[in-house]
């Protein structure tokens, strides 16, 4: 078990380093157009602030290089004034003399929020320069930001190694979700899987392999399954060097009979328009599954007492295709399942069905939660302190 905010013990007027990820989408003119990010971290701001800790936050924003204006931090630093009124400065520095004349200012229960991390070039080169300067800043270092979690940067990974440390309540949230599906499992386990390419995604089947009753095989990843069962995909997305791999998955299956399900008839581009089919041909290539394999999908959905999903099931960018991600999702909010849904399309996706609040976890860290489904270990999450 990894130490939490709430095993930090005498920490009130203790400088406390947040790195949070606030990495939102701005406009040109400074306005944050989805604040999700910030509002998930407003719980361990508010525990950290009630401890009467000296909190300095920090995260990067975009990928910046160097100093870059449309990039800077100030935006989040206002947001958070309106939320916590009278307790929020700005420092529009990263690390360096401004950064610690500010913080010896600072009285307990008071929050300062530093200036972009990618601005210094060390950060993500984990430079040792970069971060004994961060390390510091503070007695304390807590983690908060899930999404870079699989990154070995200097304000997670390298300054973790130098303070005494713990987690926040969303990188809390997202262990445990995890921990319960692969270590608790509820069964029957049903994972979904979808999306475009096939190669990042095969570490995720097979680490359900052992433990889901079904794998359901949706998107563009599923060509490669048909074509690995001698079907024809006509034009469809094939990833030819994984072929064999997904021969030995659906025989592996077999074996320790786990059902794998997969499309039995698509909706593709056929000469520029969209056309239901049962079989593909040249010429047509396969964006989203059909009404058949929806219900297929949907009725191993319905029995199912715990869900993983990654992946849409179709081009759902592309409303002509979106049908099947849709449906799927509604399946899974409307299914008794404990269900998770990682990605950034996925997540996306599902938000766009209407059906997100009926889902019971998010997992909004992108890459890192995808770590996560393939039961990797995160570097960032491993250097912090176990009780
Ligand atoms: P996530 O971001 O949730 O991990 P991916 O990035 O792996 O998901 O997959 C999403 C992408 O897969 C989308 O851009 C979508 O258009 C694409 N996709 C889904 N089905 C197909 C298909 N049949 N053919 C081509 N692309 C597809
Ligand atoms: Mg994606």
């Amino acid at each position: 078990m990894k130490r939490t905010i709430r095993d930090l013990k005498n920490i009130e007027g203790k400088r406390v380093l947040l790195r949070c990820d606030f990495n939102v989408p701005l406009d040109n003119y400074g306005d944050i157009l989805d604040d999700t990010r910030i509002t998930a971290e407003l719980p361990t701001i508010d525990y950290l602030l009630k401890q009467k800790v000296k909190l300095i936050v920090c995260s990067h924003l975009g990928r910046p290089k160097g100093y870059d204006k449309y990039l800077s931090m100030f935006p989040i630093a206002v947001y958070l004034m309106k939320h916590f009124p009278n307790k929020v400065k700005f420092c529009n520095k990263v690390v360096g003399n401004e950064v610690n004349v500010a913080i010896e200012k600072m009285k307990p229960g008071e929050m300062i929020v530093l200036e972009n991390l990618r601005f210094d070039e060390g950060e993500e080169k984990n430079s040792p320069e970069f971060v004994a300067k961060l390390a510091r800043l503070a007695d304390i270092y807590v983690d908060d930001a899930f999404g870079v979690t699989h990154r070995k940067h200097a304000s997670n990974y390298g300054v973790a190694l130098k303070l005494p440390n713990a987690i926040g309540f969303l990188i809390e949230k997202e262990l445990n979700v995890f921990q319960k599906v692969f270590e608790h499992t509820d069964h029957p386990f049903v994972a979904i899987f979808g999306g475009a390419k096939v190669s990042d995604k095969l570490n995720l089947i097979n680490n359900v392999l052992d433990k889901a009753d079904a794998i359901i095989i949706g998107g563009g990843m599923a060509y490669t399954f048909l074509q690995a069962q001698g079907i024809n995909i006509g034009d469809s997305i094939v990833s030819l060097d994984q072929v064999d791999n997904a021969k030995d998955i659906l025989e592996k299956a077999k074996e320790k009979n786990i059902k794998i399900l997969l499309p039995v008839d698509h909706v593709a581009l056929v000469g520029g328009r969209a056309k239901k089919v049962k079989q593909l041909e040249k010429g047509m290539v396969g964006l989203d599954i059909g009404r058949k394999t929806i219900k297929l999908f949907t009725q191993e959905i319905m029995q199912a007492k715990q869900i993983i999903w990654n992946g849409p099931l179709g081009k759902y960018e592309d409303s002509r295709f979106k049908k099947g991600t849709m449906k799927i999702a509604r399946a899974v909010a409307k299914s008794q399942a404990y269900s998770i849904v990682g990605g950034g399309d996925s997540v996306s996706a599902v938000k766009e069905s209407g059906v997100a609040d009926k889902i019971n976890h998010l997992s909004t860290g992108g890459g890192a939660s995808l770590k996560l489904m393939e039961g990797k270990v995160l570097p960032a999450i491993e250097v912090i302190d176990t009780l």
